[in-house]
């Protein structure tokens, strides 16, 4: 954020007053700010979700159209424009640009280890959103997660980890406890997915500003799971 436009300045006092004008003000400051795959920009979030659909197809065929990261580095000085946001773990193995073959300014990443969307996360969406522009936000999951497979542990151990984990394995409880319910033959592939839709849906709910662009049909919020072998992302 510290790079934005003068104008999304603006914008971003006006969402900390409370008011909503800065999602014009965020677009009108919108710059072809994309990297190589960049062409019109998504007009509605079936387009941005389609977007990142067919990058994903790139990666896995190999075929990914986004290497040269420089290109657009001036455009993207004066501000950004991301169309999608992506909720992911902090997982070495899970880098969204490469997953999405999009550029430096198309996607606005929160990362964090077994992506639940906390306080923080939430504020980021809403800045990713009202104020930058985002249509779509996927919570994506992944194969092999080590949060989820923590908090799974601690659950059947009875025994929290050490540190400051404690607050991972407390976000990530429901969705083990909900897929445990069910019965799941793969707990670890069930709490995954579970952990990504109970996340998309707390997104797509959370008042005022996120909840109010889903019912604009502004903002759509999915859940995914990308499997690291395959390199294949699921959406659910
Ligand atoms: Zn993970």
């Amino acid at each position: 954020m510290c790079q934005d436009h003068p104008e999304h300045t603006i914008s971003r006092r006006g969402l900390f007053a409370g008011g909503l004008a800065m999602t014009v003000a965020g677009a009108a400051a919108a710059t072809q700010a994309t990297g190589q795959s960049a062409g019109p920009a998504p007009t509605s979030p079936e387009e941005a979700l389609q977007r990142l659909m067919d990058g994903n197809a790139r990666y896995v065929a190999n075929e990914a159209i986004n290497t040269d990261h420089s290109v657009g580095r001036n455009a993207r000085a004066e501000g950004q424009q991301p169309f999608a946001a992506i909720v992911s773990c902090a997982d070495s193995r899970v880098a969204p640009e490469l997953i999405f073959d999009q550029g430096p300014g198309d996607l606005f990443v929160v990362r964090v280890a077994g992506n639940f969307i906390n306080e923080d996360g939430l504020a980021s969406l809403e800045f990713g959103a009202a104020v930058l522009g985002v249509q779509v936000i996927v919570v994506l999951g992944h194969t092999s997660c080590g949060a989820v497979s923590a908090t799974i542990q601690s659950i059947q151990d009875k025994e929290l980890p050490p540190g400051h984990l404690p607050s991972l394995v407390n976000a990530l409880r429901p969705a083990v406890y909900d897929v445990m319910a069910t019965g799941a033959d793969n707990l670890l592939e069930a709490a995954t997915a579970k952990n990504a839709v109970l996340n998309a849906e707390m997104a797509s709910k959370a008042e005022p500003i996120l909840a109010g662009m889903h019912e604009e049909g502004k903002l759509s919020s999915v859940a995914a799971v990308y499997d690291i072998a395959t390199g294949k992302v699921e959406f659910l």
